[in-house]
């Protein structure tokens, strides 16, 4: 096996569709992030974007809207709806966290076939080392989005290991 270049890994690694939707969601995410935080911070701004959503039945428009100005970004219409249920959960999140329950735990590993859901690794049988984790984090969105879950492995909870850090490491036999 001949060793790879860095073009090859670099082409390799922006080819993988798995690459693209993780940082296409990333993306998004980010400019979610960014309207949530400003509205944490000022109060007009949190009544404005409410107000915004309340006064009409288009929550699309309204949510192309609010990236376009804050973050000079158009969304596409697939894009609009994802980020529209995100903006939905974060205005029904409730202040506490919903308990996970052992069920939804198991329910999820069954789902991912017993691997982790970054690193890949074989969760094994021991419950108090397999996380469950909100894919869009807990503050933004609370309990509300119904696939927001994923089991992760010890070390991934613990270091927050990404899945693009796990395929780039598997690329160049690191993981
Ligand atoms: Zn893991």
């Amino acid at each position: 096996m001949s060793n790879k270049t860095w073009d090859d890994i670099w082409n390799e690694l922006v080819s993988n569709p798995n690459i693209k939707t993780e940082y296409n969601n990333a993306f998004l995410l980010n400019m979610f992030q960014k309207i949530c935080s400003k509205m944490s911070k000022e109060e007009e701004y949190h009544r404005f974007v409410l107000h915004l959503f309340l006064q009409t039945k288009d929550t699309l428009s309204v949510t192309k809207s609010l990236i376009a100005r804050e973050c000079s970004y158009t969304l596409s219409d697939e894009e609009a709806i994802i980020v529209r249920e995100w903006f939905d959960a974060y205005r029904k999140k409730k202040s506490k966290r919903a308990p996970i329950s052992k069920s939804l735990k198991k329910e999820l590993t069954d789902k991912q076939q017993g691997f982790c859901a970054s690193c890949g690794q074989e969760l094994g049988t021991d419950w108090s080392k397999i996380h469950v984790d909100h894919i869009i984090p807990w503050v933004l969105v609370g309990d509300e989005l119904k696939n927001n879950y994923q089991v992760l492995c010890d070390t991934c909870n613990e270091c927050k290991s990404s899945k693009t850090d796990f395929i780039f490491k598997s690329m160049i036999n690191l993981a």
